[in-house]
């Protein structure tokens, strides 16, 4: 059988037209993987970018996995698109992980890839104004200075402190920022409105967030089946080196995972994938150490939830 040409998408990383380049790219491997990965776009962002995600396979075992939103962690966007083609790659080769062949795996798994949540965010970060609409252009939050080390969606809301839970974060501001604003109100934005909407449709088994910042999975949030959900954990953290986050409950978030977790009782991690860099961009000399550490976390993580949420 013939084997992929494995190539990294690492380079769209220093592109000065992000969520374009990304978009492309995802809408071209959608096209030279036609029967086998579909694209869809499921929302819109603030400025019109559409919101695509990528699935694969047809089970009934539903997994998310989304990247970026927060706007200075788009490194996570590259590792997405990394991971899908990795699986593609396992696929043409019929290879086995944990005795079970990855053709197997899409049978009883369906996969949803998110890999931009957050275009307009991340372009700030890569582009600086360079696209920033006329309107926008007077809004006080939209201080050029901090576009490098930008978190939030363009109106100045953090997406991953949008999300509606029981026990909100408790540093949250109200007024936009380039981070910690909490948002007019739950899924304010286009880009979590988007996630709420593909969230209901799919009714996932499980989900991973990707962000940047710590070396560290977030696994926790006041679940009732701790147990399940410490023992999926722990396997993602022994594949990838990273610490597990015990928390004291009541824990509080209002990110994603927090709100899937605490709304559909099923699994859901944070995995933050490089060390503490600052407030900035994450060097892109990290990347090959992230990207050995996440390739396998896709596969690993489905199986486990195919094998623990029946
Ligand atoms: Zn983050």
């Amino acid at each position: 059988m013939k084997n992929r040409s494995y190539k990294s998408y690492i380079n769209l990383y220093e592109s000065n037209y992000f969520s374009k380049d990304i978009n492309k790219a995802i809408y071209k491997l959608g096209k030279y993987n036609k029967g086998l990965l579909y694209v869809n776009k499921i929302g819109e962002s603030v400025q019109g970018t559409p919101i695509l995600s990528l699935t694969i396979g047809r089970g009934s075992t539903k997994i998310l996995i989304q990247a970026t939103h927060h706007a200075r962690e788009a490194i996570t966007t590259i590792l997405l698109l990394d991971q899908i083609n990795y699986l593609l790659s396992l696929y043409e080769i019929d290879y086995s992980i944990n005795n079970m062949s990855i053709s197997n795996l899409l049978k009883y798994v369906t996969f949803v890839f998110v890999a931009l949540v957050n275009p307009d965010g991340a372009d700030l970060v890569f582009n600086g104004g360079d696209f920033i609409p006329q309107e926008y252009k007077d809004k006080q939050y939209l201080n050029e200075s901090l576009f490098s080390c930008w978190k939030a969606n363009i109106n100045g809301v953090d997406l991953n402190r949008n999300y509606p839970t029981m026990y909100p974060s408790i540093d949250s501001v109200i007024a936009p920022a380039y981070k910690s604003c909490k948002g007019p109100y739950y899924f304010s934005e286009p880009e979590t409105y988007a996630l709420k909407c593909l969230t209901e449709k799919y009714r996932f088994d499980g989900t991973i967030s990707y962000h940047s910042s710590g070396e560290v999975i977030f696994w926790q949030y006041n679940q009732l089946n701790i147990e399940r959900d410490l023992s999926i954990a722990n396997t993602i953290s022994k594949e990838t080196g990273y610490n597990l986050e015990i928390e004291k409950e009541p824990v509080t978030g209002s990110g994603y995972k927090d709100w899937f977790v605490e709304n559909y009782q099923k699994p859901g991690l944070t995995i933050e994938v490089s060390p503490y860099v600052g407030e900035r961009k994450v060097p892109i000399e990290n990347y090959k150490d992230i990207f050995e550490r996440n390739k396998n976390v896709p596969i690993l993580f489905a199986q486990e939830v195919f094998y623990k949420t029946i």
